[in-house]
């Protein structure tokens, strides 16, 4: 590479899993000449809060830090088609982007583009975020941002006492904060901030967990996340539900209550943004997330964008909705790359979901649950079902729920009866398997009344006899010849 300027055929900017896939997918179909412009150190963010708590990654963090010069997936030579930098100026119409590494400015000619510049923490704005004046700004967290409310701005001038959890450097500030810190303010309890509850927990940390919904876990329905928020408090994890955090101070948080909260840290897990600054700056077409179609094509011909970054068509409503989630990004890459490689791919409409578990308690959540249906004016009804992982004779076996949220009326873009959301919690049994065969069914827009078109397997030394298809259906007819409502947990 030349030191100040040199030209590429593909430009890459970002390094997350979404820039990673394309690279390879791109060299791996034969096409050599790419380049890719990371800032950060590449590295298995859904690990992280693990690494943190360090029960799953006992070396902790920096286990998680991929090393690209050892090559075991990607190419071998890629080092040398990395710029460490940050692109902070694109001019789509003369293809150039310019980008600031540690020896100064770079020019970068490209034929191609992909945008896969990710999503960044937001951060509600509230008052003791921020360091007070730009003097003590440290370089730690330099070009990495977070949005503040609607201005992004760099982690470096995130107060002391206040953390995110987005990339390595992030962990191993929680890493380190966890060894010494007694006590801490997690806000926000959605997948993220449940398992760094339960990360930090692990550390011996008295945890604080601030949620401004009615209940824990924004994914869940509150009658499922009941289950959630029983297990935070038998675990000694204590929960402000409710409320928010309106002031960070050095000593902890205030409350919209005014009741305040003594702690070391503050961790915000309120969620993410897609960091769509440089799409906006050019011009490119914008809604909630780039706007890209089946392609992974941008409003500009020769621009494709991935990951975060983009919206995507929800596969049961066809509405625009954000992905935030790793495996999508790959697999987005994969198609953006095919295409520039002359070799078409479409990405179809897609369902997301959420699978974790929180202190051994497995829960899922695809597609749409029942508040969200509800928020966005989509008319449901629901059927909860109580589950056994194994026979009731068997002592192994362990309680659980199924939700099912099914279309309630013609809905433009829906079928009567289809079933749009489906979440589980269950004690002990990993709900991963449950989770992808709703993600098919969910998917492929098929109703309840289609359900038994599914087939249950049944061993006693692995499941219950119950076929859960057919309590399903069972319950759907039952409720509809009695119109009466299902039964509660
Ligand atoms: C704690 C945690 C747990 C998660 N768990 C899961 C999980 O279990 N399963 C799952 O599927 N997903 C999970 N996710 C979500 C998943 O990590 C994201 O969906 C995924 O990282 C998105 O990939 P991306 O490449 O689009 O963006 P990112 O991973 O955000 O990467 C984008 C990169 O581009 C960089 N960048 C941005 N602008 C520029 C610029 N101008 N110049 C240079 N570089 C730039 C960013 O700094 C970043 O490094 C989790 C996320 C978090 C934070």
């Amino acid at each position: 590479m030349d030191k100040n300027s040199f030209s590429t055929k593909v430009l890459i900017i970002g390094g997350g899993p979404g820039g990673r896939i394309s690279y390879m997918a791109l060299r791996m179909m034969g096409e050599d000449n790419v380049k890719i412009v990371m800032n950060e150190e590449p590295t298995i963010i859904c690990s992280l809060p693990y690494g943190v708590g360090r029960k799953l990654v006992p070396q902790g963090p920096e286990a998680l830090v991929v090393d690209l010069s050892k090559g075991e997936r990607m190419p071998k030579d890629m080092p040398k088609d990395i710029v460490h930098g940050v692109v902070k100026e694109l001019d789509i119409a003369s293809k150039k982007a310019y980008a600031e590494e540690a020896d100064g400015q770079i020019e970068i000619s490209f034929e191609k583009l992909i945008l896969a510049t990710g999503a960044v923490p937001w951060i509600p704005p509230v008052s003791g975020v921020l360091r007070e004046g730009t003097s003590s700004v440290t370089s730690e967290g330099k070009d990495t941002w977070v949005m503040y409310g609607n201005e992004l701005v760099e982690k470096s001038r995130l107060a002391p006492n206040v953390y995110v959890i987005r990339g390595a450097d992030d962990a191993r500030r929680l890493d380190k904060f966890a060894s010494r810190g007694k006590s801490v303010v997690v806000v926000g309890s959605g997948a993220i901030g449940l398992e760094m509850t339960e990360a930090l927990h692990d550390r011996g940390l008295q945890v604080h967990i601030v949620e401004v919904l009615p209940h824990l876990s924004v994914a869940l329905d509150a009658d499922m996340a009941s289950l959630i928020e029983k297990r935070a408090l038998e675990r000694g994890v204590k929960a402000y539900i409710g409320v928010s955090v309106t002031d960070v101070t050095p000593e902890g948080v205030v409350l919209s209550d005014g009741s305040t909260i003594k702690a070391d840290g503050v961790l915000f897990a309120t969620g993410v943004r897609p960091n769509v600054a440089l799409a906006k700056a050019c011009g490119l077409k914008m809604e909630r997330g780039i706007v890209v179609d089946s392609h992974m094509r941008t409003s500009h011909p020769d621009v494709y964008a991935v990951g975060d970054v983009v919206q995507v068509v929800d596969a049961p409503t066809g509405r625009a909705i954000l992905p935030l989630i790793g495996t999508l990004a790959m697999r987005q890459g994969l198609v953006a790359a095919s295409n520039i490689t002359g070799m078409p791919a479409e990405l179809p409409p897609v369902t997301i979901w959420g699978v974790s578990s929180y202190f051994d308690l497995h829960w899922t959540s695809v597609g749409w649950s029942e508040e969200a249906a509800n928020k966005a004016g989509i008319p449901v009804k629901t059927i909860v079902l109580p589950v056994r992982t194994r026979d009731n004779a068997m002592p192994l076996g362990k309680n659980g729920y199924w939700k099912v949220v099914i279309s309630k009326e013609k809905t433009p873009g829906l079928k009567e009866g289809q079933i749009i959301g489906f979440q589980a919690v269950i004690e002990g049994d990993p709900v991963i398997n449950l989770s992808e065969r709703f993600l098919d069914i969910i998917t492929a827009k098929e109703s309840i009344s289609e359900i038994l078109r599914h087939y249950f397997a049944h061993c006693p030394s692995q499941n219950a006899v119950d076929d859960p298809y057919l309590a399903l259906f069972f319950n759907y007819q039952t409720t509809l010849a009695s119109k009466s409502r299902p039964r509660p947990i």
